[in-house]
């Protein structure tokens, strides 16, 4: 499956909210995904309610006559405030949680014991809890975040359909593992039947050879103002990203790993998949690659879906599977969002005072090229994914850039697929129907494509300088990480 669908505007109905919409945060993908909801869904206005401490786009609700409520949804206030929301009227309700700083599993619960649909992007926690120095720093990880969620999904099976972290990533990526390991192993012309279990998805990754996953993204997406000092600029939330940035490095570990970095630690308990680094992800360097630019270097930010899509593919369990391939993100921000983290690092991680997010009006050129690099099979390397430029992401919906746009189109094919399974339960993005879910979200992601490389970490390293390197095989991960 490949598309080079760009610049026509979708249009259509794609489902019905019987009962109210609570939007939760207003910041740059819920602004984004207001569009989309007005052209694809069936709602009704006088229910749909946006709650978010910042007023700056409250005028965006107002023209529409949609109510909005000014206020941080905090542990002490959420089930006050958010329970008559969600239960207004007829009808089961809908719960958009794009915020930071709100727990999306405290929200999620109340959701589903009001039977509530709900869905998100991140499993956030209550504000505080990625700087709290009494934890230990596995404990204030992702992977602690995940595993609380796979907690209650244990204790609390079945029920209303609550999506966990169905963004662009995590979320979409995970719809473009499956698509790429299908066209990789039709192109290795493996003998295979369309897997319908976990298991058999697992198996079938294995069978491909698949070593590793990388999350490869390139976001080229420009400003024609230069950034000035003092100011984190990124292309999607800052607050979000300073806090990613600022985790220890988190990855899943491969079966075929060799070798394990000094400062790495195990997980003792839950899935074990991960392992992390002590050291924070966006200060942790590695060569990846994307199509456009090909070799680059990329910054190893813990990601759930780095975790949730290797945990999926594993074939066995624990520390000690039979087959599990590394997977983890390789991020190359936007320029101005590169000089950020610098910045932010070189003043020993004091966060910059003021905070911006480039609008689709002031970047000038760019894509953001979002995409999974399957890599260390018989086929060498293959990329998959969506590469929306700035003009595409104007042209096709208002309020956002080109990587807002991967992300609301996938909040949309997120919550069509919920409303067409209301009761599944806690969902992970693996867990999703990923023809439905690709087929919802591909006229908003631009080209959507696969392309196979023959490069690999070892290639053109050099000589002047020698590395620690593993000759005999490039995809370890000893030679995909940056080390001086
Ligand atoms: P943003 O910073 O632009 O907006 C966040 C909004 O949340 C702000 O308007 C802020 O005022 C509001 N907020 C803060 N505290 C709140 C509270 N206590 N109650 C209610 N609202 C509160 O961020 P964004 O770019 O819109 O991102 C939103 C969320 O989506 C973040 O958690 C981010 O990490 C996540 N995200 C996920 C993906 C993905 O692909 N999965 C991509 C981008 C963003």
């Amino acid at each position: 499956m490949e598309t080079n669908n760009s610049f026509k505007v979708p249009s259509g109905i794609l489902g019905r909210v019987t009962g109210p919409i609570v939007m939760i945060g207003f910041g740059s993908i819920g602004r984004g995904t207001l569009p989309l909801l007005e052209r694809h869904i069936d709602f009704d206005r006088k229910r749909f309610v946006v709650i978010d401490p910042d007023d700056t786009h409250r005028k965006l609700l107002d023209d529409r006559g949609i109510q909005y409520i000014k206020a941080h949804v905090t542990a002490e206030n959420y089930r006050e405030l958010l329970t008559p929301l969600l239960t207004n009227g007829e009808g089961q309700g809908f719960c958009v949680n794009l915020s930071v700083d709100v727990s999306s599993l405290d929200v999620m619960k109340l959701c589903r014991e009001k039977n509530c649909l709900y869905v998100d992007t991140v499993v956030e926690p209550w504000l505080g809890f990625y700087f709290d120095d009494k934890l230990d720093t596995g404990d204030r990880s992702n992977y602690a975040l995940r595993e609380a969620v796979l907690h209650e999904r244990r204790n609390n099976p079945g029920g209303a359909t609550a999506l966990s972290c169905c963004g662009a990533n995590p979320g979409m990526v995970s719809w473009f593992v499956k698509q790429a390991l299908v066209n990789l192993a039709t192109d290795m012309k493996l003998e295979f039947t369309q897997p319908k279990t976990r298991e058999d998805w697992a198996k079938l990754m294995q069978k491909a050879g698949v070593k590793g996953i990388h999350i490869a993204e390139r976001d080229t997406q420009r400003s024609k103002n230069p950034k000035p000092m003092g100011t984190f600029i990124n292309t999607w939330s800052v607050e979000g990203f300073v806090s990613e940035c600022m985790q220890p490095a988190v990855l899943c570990w491969g079966s075929h790993e060799k070798w394990l970095p000094k400062n790495a630690v195990k997980h003792t308990k839950g899935c074990q998949a991960a392992i992390y680094l002590m050291q924070p992800g966006a200060n942790t360097r590695l060569h990846s690659w994307c199509p456009t630019p090909g070799p680059q270097y990329a910054l190893l930010v813990t990601h759930n879906e780095a975790i949730s899509i290797s945990d999926y593919f594993t074939v066995g369990a624990g520390d000690a599977p039979e087959y599990r391939p590394t997977c983890h993100y390789a991020y190359r921000p936007s320029n101005d969002a590169l000089l950020s983290v610098d910045e932010m690092f070189g003043s020993a991680g004091k966060v910059q005072e003021k905070f911006h997010i480039l609008d689709e009006k002031e970047i000038v050129d760019g894509s953001d090229e979002l995409g999974v690099l399957l890599y260390g099979h018989a086929k060498n390397a293959y990329w998959f994914g969506s590469q929306l430029t700035i003009e595409e992401a104007r042209a096709l919906a208002p309020y956002q850039n080109a990587t807002g746009m991967q992300v609301t189109s996938a909040v949309l094919a997120g919550m069509v697929w919920a409303l067409e399974n209301p009761a599944k339960g806690i969902v992970e993005s693996d867990e999703m129907d990923y023809t439905r879910c690709l087929e919802l979200q591909l006229p908003y992601l631009g080209p959507v494509k696969g392309y196979y490389t023959d490069w690999n970490p070892l290639k053109n390293r050099g000589t002047l300088f020698p590395e620690d390197l593993d000759e005999t095989d490039p995809w370890q991960f000893r030679n995909i990480l940056y080390r001086t």
